[in-house]
């Protein structure tokens, strides 16, 4: 058996290591930096833990959730674990003795906030110590694409700076590049190796409703379920307070919880919650982060998320002992009025409000939910999952290869550097001003789709970001990107299959490609790729493989 096997079994008491924890551990060990993407309840904690056991000297773990911290050490400490915490809201005193406890060896893991960490005192304090390991949990707080970004963790990029010899792993289940990226950017990592799991979570059912009568389906639906355990989240708190009493009126053991309760009170909700003497709760985001329970069976979604990871996270949340459990989204317009009204006031305006748009895109599609928020995550789903609302009512849909390697092919042409409109505008040959300024009339694909109208056009477009054929970069004005398998379509070796528009009467008359032959199409697509590729290789001075093989690109 392997020292990290042992310290498995010896302190957590399993057999057997969850898919990359090991591959993580070992890495670790080799001194390396790491980015782990593990899904809520992956197991990411053991990740750092274990490595920090079999290391001499003491781990520091920065976790943003205070409120966790205790809870997450006393869990260590009950194991035998030497754990223990240091954050603002202890006295003087008892950071004393903690300081002391770990010069004397009794502590190996230290939780810390992140204002501790870059604060003044704690850099000396880690000049005397022999740190093995940093390690940066629910890392995606700390980008200003994550909540919760607060200004003090764009220092902790120090840490690398400092001490440049210590591994640093950040640990998050947000799996979006653009955070990937900034995380990597605000800890300074040092060529991090990436683990990204697998985000399928195959025993969530998914199912998004109409967002009208919407209490009366909330009874209906509770009623199939009796006796089980369930989180409704609303977007404020008034609906919190007010859903958890109607629901109290009609005789269901439903309670609340928001930021606006004292301390205690949401301590208390939470383990009523945990211990199952309050099967239902409504809730704002502030419940759930870092929550352990296994038999959440059902999450509502009372209004929209405001964006695809928060929806991810929060159904995640149920079936985490991976038994079947179901989840419902009531989408209603109004709910985007209110989220856009939020986002008017924040900081990331472009940002926020496309990932709005791709969260209401899912809600509207008629394509397998789960392809949709796979190839979101940047994963592939093979064949439709047969557990979503999709699924389970399919809508026809026709041969659309031709159409999507259209699309794929001007998106190559134009660099991958255009937006969905004027992509389409150069499928359809417009005379535009922008167009013609640019020279995209020069390129070869325009006017090769002006049999298609151009709001059928952007219903193709979105079917194809859909289904994991194109991807938007959200920090570069939203230009459309291939991804692994739209080559695959370009070089046709995948056939793609498209949802028929309800204005269509048949599927659409389409001309194939270029009039060249497939294998002068095929080089001559591979020449467009290459030459991108150099040049992309040459602007961000990066090796030319690597620029494709990586989806954050
Ligand atoms: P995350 O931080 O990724 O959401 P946690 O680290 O909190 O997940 O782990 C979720 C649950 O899975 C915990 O109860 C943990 O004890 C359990 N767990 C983690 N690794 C293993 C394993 N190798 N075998 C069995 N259970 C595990
Ligand atoms: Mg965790």
């Amino acid at each position: 058996m392997s020292t990290a096997k042992r310290a498995l079994k010896k302190y957590f008491g399993y057999d057997k290591f969850r898919p990359l924890q090991d591959e993580v551990i070992q890495s670790i060990l080799e001194g390396e930096d790491a980015l782990v993407i593990m899904p809520t309840g992956g197991g990411k904690s053991l990740c750092y833990q274990i490595p920090a056991l079999m290391m001499e000297g003491v781990a520091i773990v920065v976790s943003p959730l205070i409120a966790l911290m205790k809870d997450q050490v006393e869990g260590l400490q009950a194991n035998g674990v030497k754990a223990g915490f240091l954050n603002s809201s202890q006295s003087t005193q008892v950071q004393n003795e903690i300081i002391e406890d770990i010069h004397e060896g009794k502590i190996k893991l230290l939780y810390v906030s992140p204002e501790k960490l870059v604060s003044q005192e704690f850099y000396y304090l880690l000049l005397q110590l022999k740190v093995n390991l940093f390690a940066v949990d629910e890392a995606h707080c700390i980008s200003v694409w994550g909540h919760d970004f607060r200004p003090e963790y764009s220092k902790m990029a120090y840490l690398k700076k400092q001490f440049p010899l210590v591994p640093v792993v950040a640990l998050t289940a947000t799996a979006d590049s653009l955070t990937q990226k900034d995380i990597i950017n605000q800890l300074g990592l040092n060529e991090p190796k990436r683990f990204l799991s697998s985000f399928d979570r195959p025993n969530l059912s998914l199912k998004v409703a109409p967002g009208k009568d919407k209490f009366k389906s909330i009874l209906g639906f509770l009623r199939q379920r009796p006796h089980q355990s369930g989180i409704i989240y609303c977007l404020s708190r008034k609906a919190c307070e007010g859903l958890s009493e109607k629901l109290r009126n009609s005789g269901v053991n439903a309670s609340y919880y928001h930021a606006g309760l004292s301390p205690e009170e949401r301590a208390k909700r939470q383990e009523d919650f945990i211990n199952d003497d309050i099967p239902i709760i409504c809730a704002t985001i502030a419940f759930g982060m870092g929550i352990d329970k296994s038999n959440v069976r059902w999450v509502i979604h009372y209004n929209l998320p405001r964006n695809i990871e928060s929806y991810y996270q929060e159904i995640g949340r149920a079936g985490r002992d991976g038994l079947k459990a179901d989840t419902l989204l009531f989408y209603s317009f109004s709910d985007v009025i209110v989220h856009r009204k939020f986002i008017e006031e924040s900081a990331l305006k472009e940002v926020s409000n496309a990932k709005l748009e791709r969260i209401q895109q899912f809600c509207d599609a008629q394509i397998c939910r789960r392809k949709i928020l796979l190839s979101y995550f940047g994963e592939h789903l093979e064949e439709d999952c047969g557990n979503c609302d999709v699924c389970k009512d399919p809508p026809k849909q026709f041969d659309g290869t031709l159409i999507a390697q259209k699309a794929l092919s001007a998106i190559v042409r134009l660099k991958e550097q255009v937006a969905a409109g004027t992509v389409i505008d150069v499928l359809r040959g417009s005379s535009r001003q922008e167009v013609l300024s640019k020279g995209y009339d020069k390129v070869k694909t325009y006017g090769a789709g002006k049999d298609v109208p151009h709001q059928d056009w952007q219903q193709y477009m979105l079917q194809l970001l859909n289904l994991g054929y194109i991807s938007v970069a959200y920090d570069e004005g939203n230009a459309l990107k291939l991804t692994e398998q739209s080559r695959e379509v370009l070089f046709g070796e995948r056939m793609v299959n498209l949802v028929h528009l309800a204005s269509m009467k048949s599927e659409p008359t389409i001309k194939p490609i270029v009039k060249t032959t497939k294998q002068e199409a095929r080089e001559g697509l591979f020449e467009a790729l290459r030459k991108l590729r150099l040049q992309i290789s040459r602007e961000e001075n990066i090796p030319p493989y690597l620029v494709f093989s990586d989806a954050t690109l």
